[in-house]
């Protein structure tokens, strides 16, 4: 799902060098009605879903003498990810519109292969418990939950006595707010390390994207949010670390590219080989540490927050982030106004405990819209 994103082409280039072992059974993509299609016609898929429903006949007719069935919309990617060839489903879609197909897959008991960091954000309860009740595995697909993984390997019976993310501190790292109160979109799609989407790349430079990734954490792998630890480590080589109780710290080093993680979570437990450039450490001969500045970058203080309330309150978090960050996107908004805007949504909301995906999707939707109409520029 979302095979036409910053995951999804990578993901594809993994699955091009194992075709004995990976077969594409479902490609779908929201917009991008040309690439999915020369997706389709390279990997022959059984299925494609485009998102956008107004696109339909256009794929549909691209792919006529292909022999690929062709579908539209959010309902029908939810269908399809049950269907009985899917043994795993790669959920690389971006933000909130992930969580109903993937919460789909994992009821009809496919194994999941997780990028998509906000479906466990908004809903971390619904999706880990129905995850165990169907037998289901989470393999993470986010560069620090796979290093945590890949450190846990024979160690899932001990207790982990911290988690440390690292953060790469993105291309605002150093700066103080009254430096970065009038930065553009521009300024802040440079990201030093790596390329991603234009929405998780933003949540590199405010820091969100670490307060994601702390949650993200705390429900793979079930560690409470007093043991995780956020330090900046600007070369993104250690891409996380595990402590456990006698003091030893395990980690997992590499060069910054998602394609490692990616392949792991689809050949796990199996480590394949792969022509991806190794690490020199002769020239990354220093590594550095640094505390996260929790002052310039209070998006971090407020998924801490969030988390700690819990309930609705990170599905809050998530629903003005992915607001906010698109009003910034669109240079309606300033930087600051990123926080400001999920400040003022946590503040307003009421606490709930939603126990279903529509509760989840209605606090999405109750949300965006106190934010349009409170907002609106
Ligand atoms: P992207 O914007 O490059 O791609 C998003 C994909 O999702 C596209 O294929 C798009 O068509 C699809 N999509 C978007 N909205 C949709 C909708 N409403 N319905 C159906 N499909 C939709 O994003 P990305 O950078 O590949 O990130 C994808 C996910 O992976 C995000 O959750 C991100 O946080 C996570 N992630 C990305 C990276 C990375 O290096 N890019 C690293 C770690 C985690
Ligand atoms: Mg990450």
């Amino acid at each position: 799902m979302g095979s036409t994103g910053s995951i999804g082409t990578q993901a594809l280039e993994v699955v091009s060098q194992f075709p004995e072992m990976l077969q594409v059974e479902v490609l779908s993509a929201y917009s991008q009605a040309d690439l999915l299609i020369q997706q389709a016609k390279q990997f022959q898929p059984n299925v494609v879903v485009i998102g956008q429903e107004e696109q339909l006949e256009h794929v549909k007719s691209a792919l006529w003498d292909d022999d690929i069935k062709v579908y539209a919309g959010e309902k029908a990617l939810c269908d399809v990810v049950q269907m009985d060839c899917v043994d795993m489903v790669l959920s690389a879609i971006v933000g909130v519109a992930g969580l109903a197909p993937s919460y789909k897959a994992i009821e009809s008991g496919k194994q999941i292969a997780l990028a998509n960091k906000e479906t466990l954000v908004v809903a971390g309860e619904l999706m880990t418990r129905t995850a165990c009740e169907n037998g289901v595995n989470i393999y993470p697909v986010d560069s620090e939950h796979s290093a945590i993984f890949q450190s846990l390997a024979g160690e899932f019976h001990n207790p982990i006595s911290r988690l440390i993310i690292t953060a790469s501190g993105g291309p605002f790292r150093g700066k103080k707010r009254a430096e970065l109160q009038h930065v553009t979109r521009e300024q802040a799609l440079q990201h030093p390390n790596w390329k991603m989407g234009d929405k998780i790349t933003i949540d590199s430079a405010t820091l969100m994207n670490k307060g994601l990734e702390v949650i993200e954490a705390e429900w793979l792998f079930g560690v409470p949010l007093d043991k995780i630890e956020v330090v900046v480590h600007p070369q993104s080589i250690i891409h996380s670390l595990v402590e456990f109780e006698d003091g030893s710290v395990k980690a997992q080093l590499g060069l910054p590219d998602m394609k490692l993680p990616i392949q792991y979570a689809l050949t796990y437990p199996d480590r394949k080989p792969s022509n991806f450039p190794r690490l020199d450490f002769l020239h990354h001969s220093t590594l550095t540490f640094e505390e996260p500045d929790m002052d310039t970058f209070p998006c971090l203080t407020l998924a801490y927050s969030a988390s700690r309330q819990g309930g609705c309150m990170p599905c809050v978090l998530n629903a003005a982030n992915e607001a906010a960050v698109r009003m910034f996107l669109h240079d309606r908004i300033g930087f600051y106004d990123i926080p400001k805007i999920i400040e003022a949504s946590l503040a307003h909301a009421t606490f709930c405990t939603p126990s279903s995906v529509e509760e989840y999707l209605t606090i999405d939707k109750e949300t965006k819209e106190y934010i349009s109409h409170t907002f609106r520029q």
